[in-house]
């Protein structure tokens, strides 16, 4: 398997695909692969000629130092891990100064409101990191079709956003959520939760699924206390935020409107983040 550690070396590599038409597929990472990360290349290996998928824990888009030191870091086990996909895809594995060049330091974006709900308040300058890491990358792959889970839904938003205002020809392809059987949705940060805690963490999807049932009678804001009131009913978990938002705006809702809404949560469990997220309608 091919894997490079400086952009010049891809750059080179992918040149003359690109000059011959091939099309590139890209899955960005930050590594430590689980099923959801090999779901989004196999969608990639079907699509394209090429398939490149990137492992970078990138700095500038953790607002938590501590979190950014725990992140795990596995990269011998990923590369075996994408090798049971397919031992022609190229891995991209630069250093934080082959990204940066000692500069490690985020451009400001506006995503038209989108940066501002949830994950943005919640995680001040995440998606300018989020945007500034996917834009480097992108220049250096210049891939014909990138592909993003919708584990983290308003990320895919946002990067369908960057990629409109810079005019960057590339399509963004939205990938369903990988489960454990338990439902809990695959992360990297799973790593860091007890097999007791992630037997506990299948909550999350019940609740959700259990909003999901309560929409279709109830309104915004009886199916929002519902969430939180089962939340505050288990204390090992810490509810930040619970929003039914417009899943092309992301703008919180009060009232049912003809849109298709989504439930997004985010939650402590041992001081351990969890998103997840479920379509409502
Ligand atoms: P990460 O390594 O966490 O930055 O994730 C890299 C990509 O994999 C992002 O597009 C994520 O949304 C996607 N991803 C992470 N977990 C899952 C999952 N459980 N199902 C589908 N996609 C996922």
């Amino acid at each position: 398997m091919l894997i490079f550690n400086y952009k010049a070396d891809l750059e080179a590599h992918l040149a003359p695909y690109i000059s011959k038409g091939s099309s590139i597929g890209f899955v960005p990472t930050m590594g430590a692969l689980h099923n959801g990360h090999l779901s989004l290349l196999r969608q990639s290996v079907k699509d394209n000629n090429v398939t490149v998928i990137s492992i970078f824990v990138n700095p500038t888009q953790f607002n938590n130092p501590e979190d950014l030191e725990k992140y795990p870091r596995t990269v011998d086990a990923d590369i075996e891990q994408i090798a049971t996909v397919s031992p022609d895809i190229i891995v991209f594995t630069p250093s934080v100064d082959e990204m940066y060049g000692g500069n490690t330091q985020s451009a400001s974006f506006s995503f038209d409101g989108l940066e501002h709900q949830m994950e943005g308040s919640h995680r001040p300058g995440h998606f300018d990191g989020v945007g500034t890491i996917v834009k480097k990358l992108f220049e250096y792959v210049n891939p014909t079709r990138a592909y993003f889970g919708e584990k983290d839904f308003q990320q895919l938003q946002i990067v369908k956003k960057l990629v409109e205002k810079q005019n960057m020809p590339v399509q963004v392809i939205g990938c369903p959520i990988t489960r454990e059987p338990n439902g809990l949705a695959m992360s990297s940060r799973n790593q860091r939760l007890t097999g007791q805690d992630r037997e506990k963490a299948a909550f999350i999807y019940k609740v959700l699924n259990e909003a999901k049932e309560k929409f279709k009678n109830e309104d915004v804001m009886q199916v929002k206390n519902y969430v939180e009131q089962a939340f505050a009913q288990h204390p090992e978990f810490e509810l930040e935020y619970f929003e039914i938002a417009d899943e092309d705006t992301l703008v919180p809702a009060t009232v049912k409107e003809n849109k298709k809404y989504r439930g997004f949560v985010a939650v402590m469990l041992s001081n351990v983040r969890l998103i997840d997220n479920i379509s409502l309608n």
